[in-house]
């Protein structure tokens, strides 16, 4: 799709059509295991999906179906779509003869290295679950053209300069984020410096490097970057040719973007641009916001540019399972397009999309394609954690997120969730940790705080600790976690 942009919607609604029903014909049921037997399961042919309707009649695909279990370690294999899988007499319509061809006008060697290039997995991250076994995601050299595409477009969205040199301070892991900046830097020929974040070279040096290497855009999780600027702007430095934060893995509120660019002064910055990703591991690429204009300030997302070739994003109902019509709010569901690897269909974010998708013409950049609410709960990093029961009452602990990392007189916070006296069947308390700014009235922060969470959640935490700044990122694990430890559950389980 070369005018990936700038397809009315009718038209790349239709192209989807058309690529998804090939796809479910000659490459996800033929060659995926998992969902050959689903098909068969609910006796539908691969043949009747023929647009995006049709899917809905398939069952969503959850994360419990696509995790290794202690039962069945080789369950996210059965994912990846294999040609050797395919029974014999039910090879996908013509791939006979494609195959007769190919052998013909390549040889045969020529004829496997095509088809290692599709089909052979050569590059894996993982979910970065806490409680289930880590989930591979499976990506194929040509994926990794698509994640490469990906980037181009990231890059385009952003409006990156392939002179500007770039600091990625995603934590080094076989995770998306940090792998996800390599390949647009890689794609786009990007200079840039991927440090593998604080407990790789450190926040010291990555201070460092941004300011003799003269870093222009820095890329990394919202609490980490907020940290190296914090630590920047106390440690007197200025970092005049940074002018771009690029955020990941992890939602980020209006209120926090704000603050992030409020250090601009202080840093000797003109102006900082707060730019926004979505994402989720399965999905293997991250979907961006566009540059807005610098008098924009910090006004609330536009939302993320969907790329309509690569995949299917619905939006349904969390509870039923039906779809949402346009502009409601509703959970992400995800099917690849054209993807090898691992295939999902209608795969089960556990993200909702407050607002949903808009799919009018971008007031920003001008683009037509889909765009996803900005504000995203990200229930899917905390799935144990969400709507947790506490004290007797379903809260989200995802809300903590705006109200904390907002706050004006809050350098960091942590939450811990406990047991009375430490006893699997007592009640549930709340610890809430938090490092003020020097000079502020405690009494009066932990009011505010306490009267906020109780009005938005309707819980009270048990306790509200001070702590020094230096103990709580010790305690978070700043330079020492691949992702730091903003809420934990210390509940002695039963
Ligand atoms: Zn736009």
């Amino acid at each position: 799709m070369p005018y990936w942009d700038r397809m009315p919607y009718k038209q790349y609604r239709l192209a989807q059509d058309q690529k998804l029903a090939r796809y479910i014909r000659e490459q996800v049921y033929p060659y995926s295991p998992f969902y050959r037997a689903l098909f068969d399961e609910h006796g539908i042919k691969p043949e009747s999906i023929r647009t995006i309707e049709d899917l809905q009649r398939l069952p969503f695909t959850t994360k419990a179906d696509i995790s290794p279990s202690m039962n069945d370690p080789e369950k996210p294999s059965k994912l990846i779509l294999n040609p050797k899988t395919e029974l014999e007499g039910r090879k996908a319509r013509g791939a006979g003869a494609r195959e007769r061809w190919l052998r013909l006008t390549r040889g045969n060697r020529g004829y496997q290295d095509l088809v290692d290039d599709q089909y052979k997995p050569v590059y894996l991250h993982f979910t970065i679950g806490r409680t289930a076994l880590p989930t591979p995601v499976f990506y194929t050299a040509s994926d990794l053209c698509r994640v490469r595409q990906c980037g181009q477009r990231i890059s385009q969205l952003f409006k990156l300069e392939d002179r500007e040199l770039l600091i990625n301070a995603f934590p080094y892991a076989p995770h998306l984020a940090f792998w996800m900046t390599y390949f647009t830097c890689e794609a786009t020929h990007t200079p840039a410096l991927h440090t593998g974040g604080g407990r790789i070279l450190g926040s010291e040096r990555i201070l460092n490097a941004i300011q003799r290497l003269g870093g222009c855009v820095l890329a990394g999780t919202p609490g980490y970057i907020y940290h190296l600027l914090r630590e920047a702007r106390d440690n007197g430095r200025q970092l005049p040719s940074l002018h771009t934060l690029v955020l990941g893995a992890e939602r980020v509120s209006t209120a926090q973007r704000a603050r992030l660019a409020s250090f601009a002064p202080d840093l000797g910055i003109k102006h900082l641009t707060v730019l926004a990703t979505y994402a989720f591991t399965e999905g293997r690429i991250a979907w961006p916001e566009c540059r807005p204009p610098e008098m924009a300030g910090a006004a609330p997302s536009l939302g993320y540019h969907l790329f309509p070739d690569m995949e299917i994003i619905e939006l349904v109902d969390p509870e039923t399972g039906d779809p949402v019509e346009e502009g409601e709010d509703g959970e992400i569901i995800y099917t690849s397009l054209d993807w090898r690897g691992t295939a999902l269909v209608r795969f089960r974010t556990g993200d909702l999309a407050r607002g949903g998708i808009s799919y009018e013409l971008c007031p920003n950049c001008k683009r037509l394609t889909p765009r996803l609410s900005g504000d995203i709960v990200h229930l899917a990093d905390y799935k144990e954690f969400e709507l947790t029961k506490l004290k007797g009452t379903l809260v989200d602990l995802n809300a903590f997120y705006p109200i904390l990392s907002g706050h004006k007189d809050i350098l960091e916070w942590q939450l811990e969730i406990r047991k009375a006296n430490n006893d699997p069947f007592d009640l549930d308390e709340l610890h809430l940790y938090l490092a003020p700014v020097e000079g502020v009235s405690k009494n009066k922060i932990k009011e505010e705080v306490a009267s906020r969470i109780q009005r938005e959640l309707e819980i009270t935490p048990t306790k509200i600790v001070f702590t020094s700044l230096p103990k709580l990122l010790k305690q978070l694990g700043i330079e020492t976690e691949s992702k730091e430890l903003r809420i934990i559950d210390s509940r002695p389980s039963t």
